[in-house]
């Protein structure tokens, strides 16, 4: 793909920076200034495995739930999933993906989707992994492929990739994603913050007014300090909450 389909508006107005990985020499976007690995494998190894991104925990089905109501709350239908054995197509047996639901006859514009734009939770089956199944966490052979779909045509466009990755930082973000206390240092300029991980993991923002000190953690605790009364420790917290969602970091 062409280097200016990835330059998004959505990218420059909320902090990102485009960067090359300095193992693979693709580039990627990020809002963590000491990255400088892309982060997909082979490059980075999963790190996700016994440090999970979100605060909260969720099983499967509150997952699959979370996923397909934050799609419903932003416009889209939610569509019931089709089945395994894929008996619409004539070139695949299984369902290998949510987009095989709606090929060859919705992508081709022969006919109409069932609602556009839509949300849906597609159990798939995948045997080409087959072999190594077993060998490390990576292969499986099923999984279920939670999706939104935008069905765009010449006459209409529903969206693209700028409203996807907004909907994806926005999922993410709802999800209860750990906060980005580098992103926030910069965000909150230099001279009102201290923040130094190698010695205190919280990040310490001092506030004129009120006069208080504000300890932000990675977990989106707070502690509020200095406060003449409750109503100031209250203000503090919504002079943070206002600037992080203003620099859409919550
Ligand atoms: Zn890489």
């Amino acid at each position: 793909m062409l280097e200016d389909e990835y330059q998004l508006n959505y990218f420059f107005e909320n902090g990102f920076e485009r960067k090359t990985c300095s193992k693979c020499g693709s580039a990627y976007w990020t809002r963590d200034p000491d990255r400088i690995t892309c982060g997909d494998a082979p490059c980075d190894p999963y790190s996700f495995i016994g440090s999970p991104v979100f605060t909260k925990q969720y099983d499967l089905s509150q997952m699959r739930e979370k996923f397909l109501s934050f799609f419903e709350e932003h416009n889209h239908t939610r569509v019931d999933r089709y089945p395994v054995i894929a008996r619409w197509r004539d070139d695949i047996y299984l369902t290998i993906a949510s987009i095989a639901d709606f090929q060859p006859f919705v992508t081709s514009g022969m006919v109409p989707p069932p609602a556009n734009p839509l949300t849906i939770s597609q159990p798939c089956i995948r045997l080409p992994d087959l072999d190594s199944v077993g060998r490390s966490g990576r292969h499986l052979t099923n999984f279920e492929m939670m999706a939104h779909h935008a069905f765009n045509n010449p006459q209409k466009e529903i969206y693209w990739k700028n409203e996807t990755v907004e909907y994806c930082d926005a999922l993410l973000n709802d999800l209860g994603t750990k906060l980005n206390l580098n992103a926030i240092a910069i965000g909150f300029g230099f001279e009102n913050i201290e923040y130094e991980p190698e010695q205190f993991p919280g990040l310490v923002y001092r506030i004129a007014s009120p006069k208080i000190v504000v300890l932000i953690f990675s977990s989106g605790k707070l502690v509020v300090t200095g406060g003449k009364s409750p109503d100031d420790c209250n203000r503090g917290v919504e002079i943070v909450r206002e600037q992080l969602e203003g620099m859409s970091l919550l």
